[in-house]
């Protein structure tokens, strides 16, 4: 074994459990601990001015200035008896995280510092935003943004070794009032989404709902390093994942992690991360070993998305920053190691009424049952009608590693709704058969009840991209890095679509047919027009994709060719006509998308090739120097080396092979750096050219890595970075 990896392994042996130090006793009095919520805004403003602000928060509206001021003046306060000297405007840019620029309370009047925060400065900023991507939509030169804070998400306190930060949860903005983040489609989503949906429950005759906001649970995968290995791997310090590494003697196929006991290293981490996030207002709610070795899941309590989405911001954060404290590092990538399991984020989503029913149970009375089934039609709309916009928010080069590969839901999206509610479906659709066609278990929505449905996890289909898991549907498909911004602004807008349509279709017939026959008639027209998005079976198999190309549904196998379809007319007008999205914002945002994916297979072309020349080949020639010293001394002696040589002459061939591969590598390197063109193009360019020449190295590596002495391999090995904690 090399003396790096000696060495780290040997600290590694020696680590134990990190302790938190005094541990609460209370959870209920810690949860929300560091969240300036509706406790803390109730005893800390007037009464006035506190129905004010929840009205705002509730409605998603801004404050006027006379409130800001009381807020802000309110949420300082409360911040500085806890500490704070600093706020900052916390945001999601377009670059998959989150931002933040910090600033002191201090104000200087008399030559004494006080203490301050305005109205202004809570509900506006000003960052510079001329690093931040934008896809073309702002000049340089008219750089500046504005970040406005969302009312609907609670400002919270970060707690760091010499600190404390007051964050604002933030939209951010172009002077124009184009977005330039995720958070702001997001909110406009909601919005549009609320609209639709009340629009349509005031049809159904419902009177009291006033607004309608989609709900959000992130299970969040991830895996653990130690950090003592992690830093002996470039690969994974620049890019997230192993650009080489052979297959470990033993990798996942015991499937002993799965839900295994947790170690106790790995233990002491969670509860920590844990206690971080109750404090922030995060209800983390389960932990477990997941499938791969070394790999983990946390998962909240849902909530309503906006704040939901905030909130797996913070959790991914906390995770970093906690494991390095405990001699981990976590990785969010969503293909660490090849070879086994990559890590994903199910997007638990459903919408919920301001009156607290969720609009994804299925019912229990005929009227019940009526809006359950009009939902679940609207859904089926939308997923069969904006398959390739869903698929667009899925698509990045990590994701890639996944989607397709058989532990992940495939590239095709479709719907999985359990074998009873199908039969449901198909029941309602015979129900319009004619004479003898029409079958004995038919039923009526607004007259029948639907059969109780059975919420059992054993029922759950794993395969499935898009699963109906009893009263919310499961968006399998997203990447375990991304933010959850986009995946479900895009889910709420062709929500809205769906809903929008069914509503439209009801104005225009309820008047002659009467309401039941309106709503049973446009329900079966769109479950038959989208029944084929509708696959129970296994996503993974070979026949579901032949399947699934004759039902007409769209496989796009790669992030460049999904991301192309962000910006079609069809999807432009959609984003349009709910107010989501500007045309411009739409091609900036696809800009930005395409050139995310070529500036992360650059950075990994580069680091392969970097890891590769300066550090494989050298400990590949090392160990072919030693093999033929060895066999020329033995041959000078006279004896009989014939094998040896062959092995000798094999292990050179590889290693002309590798540098053969390193070759081709830089070449096409080379081209797609020289050969940009259009966004697109260029991230065409790198798909075909920088992707495949890095896997050919990728495998001449990790053949080399099984011959060359062990005392040489630079790399800590999958046996090592997997097992050992
Ligand atoms: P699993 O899918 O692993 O069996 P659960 O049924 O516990 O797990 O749910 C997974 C996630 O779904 C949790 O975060 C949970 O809070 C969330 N969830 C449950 N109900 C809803 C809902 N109505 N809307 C959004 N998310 C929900
Ligand atoms: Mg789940």
């Amino acid at each position: 074994m090399s003396a790096a990896r000696t060495a780290a392994i040997q600290l590694i042996a020696r680590k134990s459990p990190v302790a938190i130090g005094t541990l609460p006793q209370h959870l209920p009095a810690t949860f929300g601990a560091n969240v300036f919520g509706l406790e803390q805004m109730r005893t800390r403003l007037p009464e006035s001015a506190y129905k004010a602000l929840r009205s705002c928060m509730e409605h998603g509206q801004e404050l006027d200035h006379a409130l800001a001021d009381q807020v802000a003046n309110a949420m300082k306060e409360w911040a500085v008896e806890r500490g704070a000297t600093h706020f900052t405007h916390w945001f999601q840019p377009m670059t998959g995280s989150t931002a933040e620029k910090h600033d002191s309370f201090a104000s200087l009047e008399g030559g004494k510092l006080l203490m301050e925060f305005s109205g202004k400065a809570l509900i506006k900023g000003e960052p510079d935003a001329s690093s931040f991507p934008s896809g073309g939509l702002r000049a340089t030169f008219e750089a500046r943004g504005y970040t406005a804070w969302d009312p609907t998400s609670p400002a919270f306190l970060r707690e760091t070794t010499n600190g404390s930060t007051l964050c604002v949860p933030t939209a951010f903005c172009s002077w124009t009032g184009e977005a330039l983040d995720e958070k702001t489609p997001l909110l406009r989503s909601s919005e549009a989404l609320s609209r639709e949906a009340v629009r349509l429950l005031r049809l159904l005759g419902d009177e009291r709902v006033q607004y309608v906001y989609p709900t959000l649970g992130v299970e969040q995968e991830y895996f653990l390093i130690d950090r003592d290995l992690y830093f002996l791997r470039p690969d994974l310090v620049a890019t997230g994942r192993t650009l080489f590494g052979a297959k470990p003697p033993k990798g996942q196929e015991l499937e002993d992690h799965y839900f295994g006991s947790i170690q106790p290293r790995v233990l002491a981490f969670m509860q920590e991360v844990e206690l971080e996030l109750w404090k922030l207002g995060v209800p983390v709610k389960t932990r477990h070993n997941e499938v791969a070795p070394s790999q983990y899941e946390l998962a909240p309590i849902f909530e309503r998305t906006t704040v939901a989405v905030d909130h797996n911001m913070l959790v991914m954060e906390v995770m970093k920053q906690v494991a390095q404290k405990h001699g981990f590092q976590c990785l969010l990538h969503e293909k660490p190691y090849a070879g086994i399991n990559g890590s994903g984020k199910h997007n638990n989503w459903s919408m919920s009424t301001d009156v607290g029913e969720n609009l994804l149970e299925p019912g229990r009375s005929p009227e019940q049952n009526m809006r359950f089934m009009v939902m679940l039609a609207a859904v089926m709309r939308a997923v069969d009608t904006h398959a390739d916009l869903l698929r667009t928010t899925i698509a990045h080069a990590g994701n890639d590693h996944r989607l397709g590969a058989n532990e992940a839901p495939p590239a095709i999206l479709s719907i999985y709704l359990g074998e009873q509610l199908t039969d449901v479906v198909d029941a309602l659709i015979a129900g319009t058969g004619r004479g003898s066609e029409r079958r004995r278990d038919t039923m009526r929505l607004g007259v029948s009840v639907l059969p109780p449905l059975p919420r059992d996890a054993t029922d759950r289909n794993r395969t499935s991209p898009f699963a109906f898991t009893g009263n919310k549907f499961e968006f399998r498909a997203v990447g375990s890095s991304q933010a959850c911004g986009r995946p479900n602004a895009v889910l709420n807008t062709i929500i809205a679509d769906a809903l929008a349509h069914i509503a439209g279709e009801i104005e225009k017939t309820k008047a002659q047919k009467g309401l039941e026959a309106a709503v049973n008639d446009v329900v079966v027209e769109l479950f038959k027009k989208h029944q084929r998005i509708l696959f129970n079976g296994n996503g993974y198999s070979a026949e579901w994709h032949q399947e699934a190309h004759k039902r007409g549904l769209p496989n796009f196998r790669n992030a460049v060719d999904a991301i192309a379809n962000f910006g079609t007319r069809k999807n432009v007008d959609l984003f349009e006509r709910f107010g989501v999205l500007s045309s411009k914002e739409v091609e900036s945002r696809m800009n930005i998308l395409f050139e995310a994916y070529s500036k992360a297979i650059a950075i990994e072309g580069q680091s392969a090739l970097s890891i590769a020349r300066t550090m494989i080949l050298p400990a590949a020639q090392r160990s072919q120097l030693a093999v033929a010293q060895s066999v020329g001394a033995a041959k000078a002696c006279g004896l009989d080396v014939k094998v040896q040589e062959k092995r000798l002459r094999d292990f050179t061939a590889r290693i002309e092979a590798f540098v053969g591969g390193i070759e081709e590598l830089t070449a096409q390197f080379e081209h797609a750096e020289q050969h940009a063109g259009s966004p697109g193009e260029h991230a065409k360019t790198y798909r075909d050219k920088v992707v495949p020449a890095m896997g050919k190295l990728r495998e001449i590596a990790d053949g080399l890595e099984t011959m060359v002495d062990d005392a040489e391999w630079p790399l800590p090995k999958y046996r090592e970075i997997l097992f050992l904690q």
